[in-house]
C-alpha cells in the first residue's frame, strides 16, 4: 500500500495538526449551524457530525439520519467548511455521497466487522472520497490493517486511520485505554497513511481531551478529530467529552508542535545510546536464556514439571514492586516478565522434546 495519499483540503494543506471538529452527534439544523459557526470563527475547516450512530446498548439517540444531509450541506454553504460524517451501511455511503458529504469515517464498531467492512468497501468501488477508518473496539492491529486492506482493494487511495482507543477490561482513568503502541505499529507497518488521535473519545471526559492531544502530537500524528458542540452539557450523545468550540479552539493553540525531522546532534548522541542499552539488553536476555534452558534440563533429569508456578508468582510480585521503585509501571514489567517467561518456557519445552 505504498500509494496511499494524504487528505489534503485546499486551505489547511501543510497546517498541522489538521483539525477535523464537531458534535457527536447532529440533534437539530440550530444546534449543527450554531456549532459549525462557532467552530469556522475559530479557524476550524472541517466538521463533523454523525447521523447514524451506533450504539452500544439500544434506547439511545441513533440519529437523526438522512435529515441531517441538509443541514450538512448548509454548514457548507454558509460557512464553506468541509463536512464529515460516519457511514457504516452501504446506503449510508450512498446516502452521505449524495449529500455531498467531503469526508466519510467509519466508526470503531463497524471496522470490527469484516461483513460490514466489505459492504462499505464494495459501495465505495470508484467513488473519489477519502476515508478515516477507526481502530476496532479490541486492540487487533491485523484486524484494522484488514479492514483499511478492503478499502485499498476496492481503489480507496485517500484514506486515514483515526486512533480512538480500545475498550478497557476493567475500570480505568480512560473512556477507551489509549494502548500508543498500536497506532505507533500501524504507523511502521503503513507509514504512508494518515493518523489522526480522537482524544474526546479515548479520554471520555473533557478534562484529558488537552492532554491527549498533547501526548498525539508528541508521538507525530497528523492530525485530530475533536467532539464539539455548542452546548457540551445538553448534548444527546457523550455529553461528558464535548467542549465548546471556543475551549477547543484554547486547545488547539497551546499545543506544542515539535518538528517531525527533528535530527540534532544531541538527538544522535541519545539514540547512539539507546541503541548500545539495546545491544546491553540482548545480550542479556542471551544469558538469560542459558541459563532457563540449564533449568530446563534439569527438570527433566528430576522428571520436574517445567512450569512451576509459584516461582514465576514470586518473581512477578517481586519484580514489579522492584520497577515501581525505579520509577517504571507495574503493567510494563508485567508484560516484560510474561514474554520472557513464555520465551524461557517455550525454549525448555522445545528442549524436552529434543531428548537432550
Ligand atoms: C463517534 O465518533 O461519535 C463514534 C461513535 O466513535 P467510535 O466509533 O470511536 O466509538
Ligand atoms: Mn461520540
Amino acid at each position: 500500500m505504498n500509494d496511499l495519499e494524504p487528505i489534503r483540503f485546499a486551505t489547511i494543506a501543510d497546517r498541522r495538526p489538521l483539525v477535523i471538529a464537531g458534535p457527536c452527534s447532529a440533534e437539530t439544523e440550530a444546534q449543527t449551524l450554531d456549532t459549525a459557526r462557532r467552530l469556522a470563527a475559530e479557524g476550524i475547516r472541517i466538521f463533523r457530525a454523525g447521523l447514524w450512530k451506533p450504539r452500544t446498548k439500544p434506547g439511545g439517540f441513533e440519529g437523526v439520519g438522512a435529515e441531517g444531509l441538509a443541514w450538512l450541506r448548509r454548514v457548507k454553504r454558509e460557512t464553506g467548511m468541509y463536512t464529515a460524517t460516519e457511514v457504516a451501511t452501504r446506503d449510508h455511503v450512498a446516502a452521505a455521497l449524495e449529500g455531498e458529504v467531503d469526508l466519510l469515517w467509519i466508526g470503531a464498531r463497524t471496522v470490527a466487522n469484516p461483513f460490514a467492512m466489505q459492504e462499505i468497501a464494495d459501495s465505495l468501488c470508484g467513488k473519489d472520497v477519502p476515508v478515516l477508518v477507526k481502530n476496532p473496539v479490541s486492540p487487533d492491529l491485523e484486524l484494522w490493517i484488514g479492514a483499511i486492506e478492503r478499502l485499498y482493494n476496492a481503489g480507496v487511495r485517500r484514506m486515514g486511520a483515526i486512533h480512538r482507543g480500545f475498550t478497557p477490561i476493567d475500570r480505568s482513568l480512560y473512556r477507551n485505554h489509549p494502548m500508543w503502541a498500536l497506532p505507533i505499529e500501524l504507523h511502521r507497518r503503513l507509514p504512508g497513511l494518515q493518523l489522526f488521535c480522537d482524544p474526546s473519545h479515548i479520554g471520555g471526559r473533557r478534562e484529558l481531551i488537552a492532554p491527549l492531544a498533547q501526548q498525539a502530537m508528541d508521538i507525530g500524528f497528523d492530525g485530530l478529530i475533536v467532539e464539539a458542540h455548542s452546548m457540551p452539557d445538553n448534548a444527546w450523545s457523550d455529553s461528558e467529552q464535548q467542549i465548546t468550540p471556543e475551549a477547543l479552539a484554547c486547545i488547539i493553540h497551546k499545543l506544542i508542535i515539535r518538528e517531525k525531522s527533528a535530527s540534532s546532534g544531541s538527538l544522535h548522541e541519545l539514540r547512539a545510546r539507546i541503541d548500545k542499552i539495546d545491544d546491553q539488553l540482548l545480550e542479556l536476555l542471551a544469558q538469560r536464556m542459558d541459563v532457563a534452558r540449564d533449568i530446563g534440563r534439569y527438570k527433566k533429569e528430576h522428571a520436574m514439571p517445567i512450569l512451576q508456578a509459584q516461582r514465576y508468582e514470586e518473581l512477578l510480585a517481586r519484580r514489579t514492586a522492584q520497577a515501581a521503585a525505579l520509577n517504571m509501571d507495574r503493567e510494563f514489567m508485567r508484560t516484560i516478565l510474561r514474554a520472557i517467561h513464555e520465551e524461557s518456557i517455550r525454549q525448555q519445552i522445545e528442549l524436552s522434546g529434543k531428548g537432550e
